[in-house]
């Protein structure tokens, strides 16, 4: 295997996302790095029930195109295991994101980890809930997606696997503040290979809406490399989202230097500009004491925060279920039915975006 191969590769592009991925795949020469007989699992981010293009999940088109390489290649166990964010169904998902159809085509099964079984394994002393066959597979593809995130600022390949825990436990990553469990979580759940859906993410928003011309795929074997490379594309530096750098930390990668070099298959196609996060994440910081805060219960205060320009003061999350929490806080506005205490909420788990703007209208 060459030097360039253990590094990033990337295909630019927009068009034809199927046949770009197996020229990537072949470039690559993925085929020689997995073992015959392998069952290999594809996991995919379906965190919402919404088609690719809206920015939050991975194209189908990408996942076929490794499907179809991997078959050709005589490979033929193969999985696709995904578990949507806590609110959303994977069944949901997996039919309107293109999945079940897939599956259908290509005989591959479909796994939804929020029905599974899970067990504890532990980190050192760090215990962690994964669903039971996620240790089973002897390959694991993670095929995320380029895009921010409104929490960690961006999500990409380490913050995938979060799919591949249940329920209660990404509520309990939510809680321990998600960088720690998530670089935890990595340490114990090895991916082997990454195929990062870089088309049209939406580069603040974990659950898209506002997508992004990327036009790429990128192919690394390190999540660390990718991810520290990727979060740069978005203006933001590895720094600044606290698992990549604990990831590196804990050995499960390496942290891109510009000097290892990048391959990239097409370069004369590449878009040539950078996808900023949107301001607002940073405009209304100041304004919103977040502690345990679902992401879904989070992005839409921040959606309704731009409708509405409001500038008032919010507390969010979990931890403000406990009353003594919301006792000097008379002025603040609780989002959600976990701020029940706070003499101002607004109810829902989550409340949606129109919801909020209503209440801050009225
Ligand atoms: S109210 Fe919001 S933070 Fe609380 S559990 Fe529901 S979605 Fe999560």
């Amino acid at each position: 295997m060459d030097h360039i191969q253990q590094g990033i590769t990337v295909i630019h592009g927009s068009q034809e996302l199927q046949r770009m991925t197996i020229e990537l795949l072949e470039a690559v020469e993925l085929a020689k790095r997995i073992r015959k007989n392998s069952w290999i699992c594809l996991k995919p981010n379906l965190v919402v029930a919404q088609p690719a293009e809206e920015g939050a999940t991975t194209h189908p088109e990408i996942v076929e195109g490794t499907i179809k390489y991997l078959q050709t290649h005589g490979f033929n166990s193969i999985t696709i295991a995904e578990g949507s964010w806590v609110g959303d169904s994977t069944e949901r998902a997996f039919k309107r994101c293109g999945y079940t159809a897939l599956s259908d085509r290509y005989h591959v099964p479909l796994i939804d980890t929020q029905k599974i079984g899970y067990d504890s394994i532990y980190s050192e002393d760090f215990s962690l809930d994964v669903c039971d066959c996620m240790k089973d597979f002897d390959v694991l593809i993670n095929m995320p997606v380029l895009k921010g995130h409104c929490q960690t600022r961006y999500t990409g390949a380490l913050k995938n696997l979060k799919g591949c825990i249940p329920d209660c436990e990404k509520r309990r990553f939510h809680s321990e503040g998600l960088h720690e469990p998530i670089a935890r979580l990595n340490t114990v759940l090895r991916q082997d290979f990454i195929i990062m859906d870089g088309i049209c993410g939406d580069p603040t928003f974990e659950e898209g809406g506002s997508p992004s011309d990327m036009n790429r795929i990128l192919f690394c074997s390190d999540p660390v490399l990718i991810d520290s490379y990727a979060v740069s594309l978005l203006g933001v530096k590895p720094e600044e989202v606290p698992y990549i750098t604990r990831s590196a930390e804990l050995g499960v990668g390496k942290l891109y230097d510009p000097a290892d070099g990048l391959r990239e298959i097409n370069k004369e196609e590449t878009p040539g500009k950078s996808f900023v996060q949107d301001p607002i994440l940073k405009e209304v910081a100041s304004q919103i004491d977040q502690r345990d805060a679902c992401s879904s219960c989070f992005a839409n205060l921040i959606e309704a925060l731009r409708q509405t320009q409001c500038k008032e003061q919010f507390v969010i999350g979990r931890a403000f279920r406990d009353k003594a929490l919301c006792k000097d806080i008379e002025d603040r506005i609780g989002i959600g039915n976990c701020t029940f205490n706070c003499r101002k909420h607004i109810k829902g788990c989550p409340p949606s975006v129109e919801e909020i703007i209503t209440y801050l209208s009225s």
